[in-house]
């Protein structure tokens, strides 16, 4: 199909809505390639669109991904255009066009088979070229997908819509991980409508036009291999190498080769994950990432008050999901795509060790990851204690694990004026302890020049954020958009745009919550 947005008036190409709806100088021209693997794997899947769709937010960053300059939501000048652009990611545009599709996959939710799943509410639009293709790790597309614009084959039982309320999470969150460093799918634009959507309560529609390289996951390939369907199971394998990771085309075992490739990239996922604080959630394998990156945000949060046991999802009573299990589940879900692949792998023992590259890539990085963040440097003998000790500590008191970051890169850089009031008040409950903790990283430290020390605090700036998507912020910018105005959501992403960076006028973005504001949760309802 021909997604019919119009460029940017800024840009000089004419604007303007032709008759019949077709729209738009310059259409992106998007293919599809995956429907060429035939009907077992997909459904042609025309969206139903939204009634009277609005163009709430856009992602300058995403759209340069596709080369496009998108339309302002605030500008009157650019009405045509966000009216062309509501059109195309609303699913109106594809609903009559036929060219949609929908996959099926399986997947392991908490832990246990949960049979056929599916894109039950995600329409391919189909793959724009990559302009920069450093930019999509080396591909040279982008697969737009429509989130919410209406049921599929595989919906099952419920309505292929999502709430504006959990749609601005996403867009808001994969926007912002992405400026934190951590790979993960695009949000390019949101489209709302006031169509309603029954969840505890009623709600309104919305859509996120979502951007990746691919988002295959773990059950596409569980599907075809607990169904006992090893030829469609084959050539998934061969469409995703050729795609994904040429050169295990050339491996002696190409399907172990891919696996490999996933348990690395999944490992340094995590390990991102872990230092930002972030959890997903919902680590089922329909939720995971050929390409490892974060895909699927639901229940997601950022420990606040850390808890290494902290789930914001509800439906977690276990904390199956909860920040300090996050790796363990990461290496099960790859058993799992082991066992999925074994088919073709043919080697249990190798499959076995394939899924252990997960701990080898993942200690390193979380490691390194976590030197950065104290600034420690390369690693020393004791540095293993010193961080666990941190750790415990952050526990023991339910620091913030933002501000605390930020708070030390500032003492490092000054340590003469005494730990920061802001870094103290993290630690009220037990002050020793922190005064204690400082002093033996101020001996780690102690070698380094001005210079040095300054360079070391300099970089941890760019290793802990100074904002994060925080729970209570979302929901502020969630009830304001409820209530028709986007200007706390746009405010958010601007500044999450520069998570590393302290924006003035933006210090009440980077404070943690109020004390008496509770662990935030999360159903899975969206
Ligand atoms: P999730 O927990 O959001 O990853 O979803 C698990 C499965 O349920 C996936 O196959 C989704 O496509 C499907 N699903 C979730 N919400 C809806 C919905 N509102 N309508 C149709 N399918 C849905
Ligand atoms: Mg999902």
């Amino acid at each position: 199909m021909a997604l019919d947005f119009l460029a940017h008036p800024g840009s000089g190409a004419p604007s303007g809505r032709a008759a019949g709806g077709a729209v738009g100088p310059a259409p992106l021209a998007l293919r599809q390639t995956f429907s060429r693997l035939g009907p077992e794997f997909l459904s042609d899947s025309p969206p139903q669109g939204l009634p009277e769709p609005r163009l709430r937010l856009v992602s300058e960053d995403a759209a340069r991904l596709l080369g496009v300059r998108p339309p302002s939501p605030d500008d009157a000048r650019d009405a045509e255009a966000c009216a062309s652009w509501a059109h195309s990611f609303s699913g109106n545009a594809a609903a009559a066009d036929g060219s949609a599709i929908s996959t099926v996959y399986a997947g392991h939710q908490f832990g246990n088979w949960a049979g056929q799943l599916g894109d039950g509410r995600a329409h391919l639009l189909g793959e724009a070229p990559a302009p920069d293709a450093a930019q999509a790790c080396g591909h040279a597309w982008w697969e737009v997908q429509l989130k919410g614009a209406g049921r599929t084959p595989f919906s099952r039982h419920a309505d292929g819509r999502a709430v504006l309320r959990s749609s601005l999470r996403e867009f808001l969150c994969s926007e912002a991980m992405w400026h934190l460093g951590v790979p993960t799918t695009r949000a390019l634009c949101l489209v709302d409508s006031d169509l309603p959507v029954r969840r505890e309560r009623i709600e309104s529609a919305a859509v996120v036009a979502r951007l990746s390289p691919s988002f295959l996951r773990f059950g596409h390939f569980e599907h075809f291999s607990h169904s006992g369907r090893h030829e469609a199971l084959r050539k998934l394998l061969d469409y995703t190498v050729a795609r994904l990771q040429p050169e295990a085309a050339q491996a002696a075992n190409p399907a172990l080769a891919l696996l490999s490739k996933v348990a690395a990239a999944t490992a340094q996922l995590v390990a991102r994950w872990q230092c930002v604080g972030f959890v997903h959630g919902v680590m089922n394998t329909d939720n995971m990432s050929m390409l490892g990156w974060t895909i699927d945000y639901g229940p997601f949060g950022f420990v606040d008050a850390f808890d290494p046991g902290y789930t914001p999802n509800t439906t977690d009573a276990y904390g199956r999901y909860a920040w300090a299990r996050q790796p363990a589940v990461a290496r099960w879900n790859l058993l799992a795509l082991a066992q999925a692949l074994l088919p073709l792998i043919g080697d249990e023992q190798a499959a076995r060790d394939a899924v252990e590259e997960f701990a080898e890539h993942f200690m390193p990085a979380m490691r390194d990851g976590m030197q950065a963040k104290l600034g420690l440097g390369p690693a020393r003998a004791d540095d293993p204690d010193l961080v666990q000790d941190w750790i415990d500590l952050l526990a023991a008191c339910r620091a913030d694990w933002t501000v605390s970051h930020r708070q030390l890169a500032h003492w490092v850089a000054h340590p003469q004026a005494g730990a920061p009031a802001a870094l103290r008040r993290q630690f009220a409950a037990w002050p020793q302890r922190l005064d204690d903790w400082l002093e033996r990283l101020q001996r780690r430290l102690g070698e380094l020049d001005a210079a040095q020390r300054a360079a070391r605090a300099a970089a941890m700036l760019l290793a802990n954020p100074c904002y994060v998507l925080r729970h209570h912020l979302g929901q502020a910018a969630i009830a304001q958009a409820q209530a028709g105005d986007f200007g706390a959501a746009r405010r958010l992403q601007q500044v999450l745009r520069r998570p590393y960076e302290e924006q003035p006028g933006c210090e009440d973005l980077a404070e943690a919550p109020p004390a008496d504001a509770g662990p935030p949760v999360l159903s899975c309802s969206s």
